[in-house]
């Protein structure tokens, strides 16, 4: 039997834990939601990596646990600083909660970096070292990994693309500051522009989503700008626009092999990614030499998530398995 760890990805609706061998291979995933108290979820998470444990434990080696949380992670306390879509979890030590009821070394880290982890394990980004990754979900994450290893910058808060101003003086963004990516290439911007359209009355078939109130999702759009919809596909002509101006920045400072986009709102990938591109070619010197330069054998400088919704959480239990990470964490694992 292969060595397996235990992965866990906690967001703000889902918390999904999972036993994971060496090879890549998923032994078991239990999937929860993330509900009522800080205290009840991080019962339910420790419930289910014991039973995990107790399941597969007597007959592989276990390399300990990984969990990836949305939100600035204080990597050497162990302690999540903050989390938008968690709250109530403010300055909360998880780590040290987490070891008290399992007994076994716990490695902490952001979400975005996690996935970044999994992508490059098994996803898009496999035989490279640097890439970076952004997930399109509620909001917009980063992670960025150099040499392998995540880069964190100073108190762990490097990546944060999201809060990147692609609008100058543009939407206010609940961070503080305007125009934030997140505020046109998240999963809730594209709720907000529909809902916004609605408002206007643009749209017959978007006017027919208006009644789904909660239920109006990102998803909802999607499918009704791949019917045609004017007004819906505009929608994601701004998620595209947005998306090429901040990979453009980021093309232009880092010039990495890879950029994956991930997250829920990446399956719209076919109907953002030509003005993507168009803004792309226009704003990023770095981007337009590499494609005249064209070696064939390159890899694509932009690509979408190959483990989809599962990236998060095979990037957490591989924390735990690779030496090289000892000493980046909170606490070395294995
Ligand atoms: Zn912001």
């Amino acid at each position: 039997m292969q060595p397996f760890a235990i992965g866990v990805d906690l967001g703000g609706t889902n918390l999904r834990v999972a036993a994971i061998e060496a090879t890549g291979n998923k032994l078991q995933i239990i999937d929860k939601r993330t509900e009522g108290s800080r205290e009840a979820v991080i019962e339910e998470m420790s419930s289910a990596i014991l039973s995990l444990m107790k399941r597969h434990g007597p007959t592989s080696k276990f390399l300990g646990v990984g969990v990836g949380i949305p939100g600035v992670v204080d990597l050497a306390g162990g302690i999540l600083r903050s989390a938008a879509n968690l709250p109530g979890w403010d300055d909360y030590p998880v780590v040290r909660n987490l070891e008290a009821r399992l007994g076994v070394p716990v490695v902490l880290e952001n979400d975005a970096n996690c996935a970044a982890l999994g992508e490059q394990w098994l996803g898009a980004g496999q035989g490279l070292d640097d890439l970076f990754m952004l997930t399109l979900g509620t909001g917009v994450g980063g992670g960025l990994l150099v040499h392998g290893r995540p880069w964190h910058g100073v108190a762990g808060m490097a990546g944060e693309v999201g809060h990147m101003t692609v609008i100058p003086d543009g939407r206010a963004c609940g961070c503080g500051n305007h125009g934030c990516l997140e505020q046109y290439a998240s999963a809730t911007a594209v709720r907000r522009l529909a809902a916004e359209a609605i408002g206007r009355g643009e749209s017959t078939a978007l006017n027919q989503l208006a009644g789904l109130g909660p239920e109006l999702t990102a998803e909802a759009v999607f499918q009704t700008a791949l019917q045609g919809d004017r007004v819906a596909r505009q929608i994601f002509e701004t998620v595209g626009s947005a998306l090429g101006i901040a990979l453009a920045n980021l093309i232009n400072l880092l010039s990495l092999p890879l950029y994956v986009l991930g997250g829920g709102l990446s399956q719209a990938w076919d109907i953002f990614a030509p003005p993507l591109f168009r803004e792309l070619k226009k704003r990023s010197i770095v981007f337009r030499t590499r494609a005249q330069i064209g070696r064939r054998q390159e890899t694509p400088i932009i690509a979408r998530t190959r483990l989809g919704g599962d990236a998060g959480l095979m990037g957490a239990a591989r924390l735990p398995m690779v030496g090289a990470l000892r000493g980046d964490c909170c606490r070395a694992a294995v």
